[in-house]
């Protein structure tokens, strides 16, 4: 029995303890031999590009869950396909890490007086970065996109060659530098402030819908189940939203809503074309000055208007409902982070409320 209790474990001497651990690292070792075959069979049959990666390395980070440097090292054993490195393996005589440096050389001489950090630099200063390498870094570029199982969410990883890495990763801080303050006690990470820019640029692409309003309606399904406070949405053919990602529909676009109960039986259809006529979004935003209202922002880009009362809360289409907001104010910090707009503040110096995780309504 290889995998020891607790109890086993406190009763072991030093020699003994020292003895299991080189029988677990050995058994690690086995298991790597074998997914490594197993890899070298995926690799073989071509597998990680019929899922649409480029490299068995692409493949072994998404469907293993390692990181990228662990990805490379099993790959490189499963490429090397040596029966040196694998005996080596099977044995357990030598550590997994030292077998992959060993594969990357292309060596089956384990180098025994050298450690691992040795070896590597020793790697490191026999590789140069050639044309070949160079040409590789342009053909191993990929971007891959995962939705969550329920698609609430999307997962982003990919690799870009050096320039074109650069000419993005620069991009984007451009965009994050311009997108306006983050509200008063609410810091975000660059990383947030990235993932912004990066939907920013990409929303930047979408027609915009008005002022021809000709936009096809979203049919929205609502759970009747839930109550008008904590409505159940899905958009028909497409993914799980929950309430805040539904009023963000609301306020946007002409939607068809279709309630039903819990069992899938139709209660009845909404109104539809309830989007913001485009005569009134033009007044709203001629009105406020094409600036954006919340105060201390006066943001000109993509303006939108909002509606005050939110269309949950039976907020109407009404112009003193509505206010010109900002794509960052609106997108980002109403409706992607739950803040509201105080209703009691001057229409052209908005106050923002933070927002209520609760999910219930604020009081009429
Ligand atoms: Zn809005
Ligand atoms: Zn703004």
């Amino acid at each position: 029995m290889e995998i020891l209790t607790d109890a086993q474990i406190a009763e072991l001497t030093a020699d003994e303890l020292d003895r299991a651990l080189d029988r677990l690292r050995a058994l690690g070792s086995r298991i790597r031999a074998a997914e490594v075959k197993v890899l070298r069979e995926v690799d073989r049959r071509q597998i990680p590009l019929g899922d649409g990666m480029r490299t068995l390395e692409d493949w072994v980070v998404g469907r293993m869950d390692v990181r990228p440097d662990t990805a490379r090292r099993i790959a490189a054993v499963a490429r090397a396909d040596s029966a040196d490195l694998d005996r080596m393996l099977v044995e357990g005589a030598v550590s997994f890490d030292r077998v992959s440096e060993l594969a990357k050389a292309g060596s089956t001489d384990p180098r025994l007086d050298l450690d691992i950090v040795g070896l590597r630099s020793l790697l490191a200063r026999q590789k140069e970065f050639g044309r070949a390498e160079d040409l590789d870094s342009y053909e191993s570029r990929f971007l891959a996109m995962q939705p969550s199982l329920d698609e609430s969410a999307w997962k982003l990883w990919g690799r870009l060659p050096a320039l074109e890495g650069k000419i993005v990763a620069n991009a984007l801080e451009e965009v994050a530098d311009e997108l306006p303050e983050a509200p008063a006690g609410h810091r975000e990470s660059r990383a947030v402030r990235r993932a912004d820019a990066l939907f920013l640029l990409c929303d930047r692409q979408q027609p915009d819908r008005e002022p021809s309003g000709a936009a096809v309606p979203t049919t929205v399904i609502v759970d009747a189940t839930g109550g008008p406070t904590h409505p159940k949405a899905w958009v028909v053919s497409g993914p799980r939203i929950g309430p805040a990602t539904l009023e963000r529909i609301l306020c946007g676009s002409p939607i068809d809503v279709i309630a039903r109960t819990s069992d899938g039986e139709p209660l009845g259809i909404g109104n539809a074309s309830t989007a913001i006529p485009p005569k009134t979004r033009r007044y709203v935003l001629a009105r406020d000055g094409g600036l954006c209202t919340v105060d201390g922002c006066g943001s000109s880009y993509r303006l939108q208007p909002h509606h005050i009362r939110e269309r949950n809360s039976h907020g109407d289409n009404h112009h003193a409902n509505l206010t010109s907001l900002c794509w960052y104010h609106h997108h980002v910090v109403i409706h992607g982070r739950g803040f509201r707009i105080d209703p009691g503040s001057p229409p052209y110096r908005r106050r923002l409320h933070p927002p209520d995780r609760s999910g219930s309504d604020p009081p009429d």
